[in-house]
């Protein structure tokens, strides 16, 4: 079974279950203004954490039906390699469903398809989506700010030209390594943070 497989699978929808149902023993004391659980005991910052992990996972699991309707639509599978940088959020910027852009994350967006598992991802991500008759479009991914440098990617110490070169370099790996399929497009694309704006970069590296 597939990591993709294993995503979709029956039983992992339990485990979600199960996470969720740990969240009905969170409730909010209003007298105290502080969320607690049923023990009264004060949230700490891990249990914070959880909480969120608990919405998230139940907002993955509530939108299931809607990414089953989109791809049934859209034969295009999409990822993106990206920073961790957390303003980094497509479906937010494209009002996409969560998951239909497969992310993969690395510190300061940095990757190389040399990683053996990163390949390996990658591989098993276009193995997926092949085998279901379906194109695979890759957002080979870096950021910017228009304002404040220092809203840049510290990875590459806010050094828009680097990142930009980096990204460029990755995408002709992706064309080197997947270019006999013909099956596997990347794409360079800039993501600007102020306005949260994606610049599509062509064969030449321009973006117009
Ligand atoms: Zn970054």
């Amino acid at each position: 079974m597939g990591f993709f497989d294993w995503l979709s699978s029956a039983s992992n929808s339990k485990i979600c279950e199960g996470i969720t149902d740990k969240g009905s023993n969170i409730e909010k004391d209003s007298s105290k203004n502080m969320i607690t659980s049923v023990s009264s005991k004060p949230k700490t910052e891990i249990d914070c954490l959880l909480d969120i992990n608990i919405r998230h996972s139940r907002s993955f699991m509530d939108s299931t039906t809607e990414r089953r309707r989109y791809r049934g639509e859209h034969p295009t599978e999409m990822a993106e390699p990206k920073c961790v940088d957390v303003r980094l959020h497509l479906p937010v910027m494209t009002q996409t469903t969560f998951e239909i852009i497969q992310p993969f994350r690395s510190l300061g967006g940095i990757f190389n398809l040399g990683w053996s598992f990163f390949q390996a991802a990658i591989d098993q991500w276009v193995e997926y989506s092949i085998s279901r008759s379906r194109q695979c479009l890759i957002f080979v991914a870096y950021h910017y700010t228009r304002g404040d440098t220092h809203r840049s990617c510290r990875g590459f110490g806010y050094n828009t030209d680097a990142t930009k070169s980096a990204a460029i370099q990755l995408k002709q790996q992706f064309d080197s390594v997947y270019d006999k399929s013909g099956s596997v497009v990347p794409i360079v694309c800039g993501i600007e943070t102020d306005l949260d704006a994606l610049v599509l970069h062509g064969e030449n590296g321009q973006s117009n």
